[in-house]
């Protein structure tokens, strides 16, 4: 499979839909364990990128991407709008140049992306953070490639959601709770689930 800015399009129009539909849910996992904003700052972020990359046309995969990020960092306040903004800056610097790209470099470029949140946010899997769906699903892109099955992706990641539950968070708000946060799903780890499943079905065409 090949992916090219329309399939990042597509991406993006799916992730918005989403994020519209399930704000709510993101709000109230954030108001157990953070400020309760998580939802709006997903809704309005990936809205703001909808109407940005609508009105226009990408040469590469590269400024595609880059207006992404750019567009997340600045209209999310949040922890979040940084974070997921530099994922997409980091898949933009490993597809400039490039129109399309297949499933190995898709996920090298993740690869790349996870590696840029974890900097930024200086967490490590196991904080109980976004960074704990992003780095299974990152392994298991990496290790599938071109034989990725797009069920199998979506699984993980929601997989991998359930399991912060029984995580002491240590970055973020909720590291304020300290261990009251243990039996809470993380709120970041749930928009990156929406995030894989968006992606996935793009995939699946
Ligand atoms: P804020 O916490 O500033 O209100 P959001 O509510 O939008 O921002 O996002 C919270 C989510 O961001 C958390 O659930 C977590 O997944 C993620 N997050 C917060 N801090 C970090 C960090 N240092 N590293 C990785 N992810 C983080
Ligand atoms: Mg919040
Ligand atoms: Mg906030």
């Amino acid at each position: 499979m090949t992916f090219d800015a329309a399939c990042g399009k597509q991406w993006m129009i799916a992730m918005n839909k989403t994020v519209q539909e399930k704000k709510d849910v993101l709000t109230e996992l954030d108001q157990a364990v953070g400020d309760g904003d998580h939802g709006l700052n997903m809704a309005r972020g990936f809205q703001e990128v909808v109407n940005k990359i609508d009105a226009n046309e990408y040469e590469d995969l590269g400024s595609f991407f880059s207006e992404v990020g750019m567009t997340l960092i600045s209209t999310v306040g949040g922890a979040s709008g940084p974070l997921y903004g530099t994922a997409f800056i980091k898949l933009a610097a490993q597809l400039k140049g490039r129109k399309q790209a297949d499933l190995p470099v898709l996920a090298a470029a993740f690869s790349a992306a996870l590696e840029g949140i974890k900097a930024r946010g200086r967490a490590e899997a196991g904080d109980k953070t976004m960074v704990d769906v992003w780095e299974p699903i990152v392994t298991h892109l990496l290790k599938r490639g071109e034989l990725l099955q797009v069920e199998e992706l979506t699984r993980l990641a929601q997989e991998k959601l359930e399991e912060t539950k029984n995580l002491h968070a240590k970055k973020g708000r909720a590291a304020y709770l300290g261990k009251r946060s243990i039996g809470h799903l993380d709120p970041g780890a749930a928009s990156s689930v929406y995030l894989f499943t968006a992606f996935a079905d793009v995939l699946k065409g």
